[in-house]
């Protein structure tokens, strides 16, 4: 298995070791780290030069803009050269819940990234969050797919999806992959399950996203990535197919969209 989406800089560096560990013994062959911020870039960096099965991203969280864009774009665009430990452009994208920063600046970032990606011929990993309120959701989605049309960009995936059935089609007609985590796990979340169903395993990734996240059986728990091991699980059951072929068939695409 390969968890596509976990952030170890956020745990101490004992807490790494002992993680990684654990990843390795639950059958984790390789992780992608993600990086959220300028600060990020340097620890995951770090991170992945110190194990070969770990790599990394170059990217600004749109909860990590800030207003000096020319120069943040350029920082990314530096880290993003390390052809050999960054694997994508992440984690970017649309964040409504938080607004920390005015919308058209989380536009003008996402497209400056996804420019980046597509210059250094880089896959990105997309954050797209709506506030709670009704609809919200939608309008954040709403936005990330006019971006992406606008663009032209496809080599992308839609990280932790959680939006509806309606978008997921859309993103896949796109080129999108969409990749799930633990909250596939929970009771509530039949609709998502329901996508899950509906989206061709070749379409799809596992992550764990953790420390955020923790899948139902572990709820309470800080998320770590030896629990991708659910989220295959999970998939299995809604497939209707045994664990091997899902975790073969999401090694093969990781591998593939990441190049790793
Ligand atoms: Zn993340």
């Amino acid at each position: 298995m390969i968890d596509t989406h976990a952030h170890l800089q956020t745990f101490s560096k004992k807490d790494q070791t002992a993680v990684i560990a654990r990843a390795r013994e639950a059958g984790v062959r390789k992780i992608v780290n993600a990086a959220c911020s300028l600060l990020d870039m340097g620890d995951c960096l770090a991170l992945a030069d110190t194990y070969d099965f770990i790599w990394t991203t170059a990217g600004i969280h749109p909860t990590e803009l800030t207003d000096n864009i020319e120069r943040d774009l350029e920082r990314v665009s530096e880290y993003a050269k390390n052809e050999k430990r960054v694997k994508a452009i992440g984690e970017i994208g649309l964040d409504y819940y938080h607004d920390r920063a005015p919308r058209d600046l989380q536009h003008a970032f996402l497209v400056g990234q996804l420019n980046i990606a597509d210059q250094r011929g880089l896959p990105a990993i997309l954050h797209c969050r709506g506030s709670k309120a009704p609809g919200e959701n939608e309008i954040a989605f709403m936005d990330l797919i006019r971006i992406l049309e606008k663009t032209g960009f496809k080599n992308a995936v839609a990280h932790c999806f959680s939006g509806n059935a309606i978008e997921a089609e859309k993103l896949l007609d796109l080129g999108l992959m969409l990749s799930f985590t633990g909250i596939l796990t929970y009771p509530e979340n039949d609709a998502l399950r329901d996508i899950v169903k509906a989206t061709p395993l070749d379409r799809i990734m596992l992550e764990t996203d953790s420390p955020y996240l923790p899948p139902h059986a572990h709820r309470g728990q800080r998320n770590e990535p030896a629990f991708v091991v659910d989220v295959a699980n999970a998939i299995a059951e809604i497939k209707g197919v045994p664990l091997h072929e899902v975790e073969l068939i999401t090694t093969r695409n990781a591998e593939r969209f990441f190049g790793i």
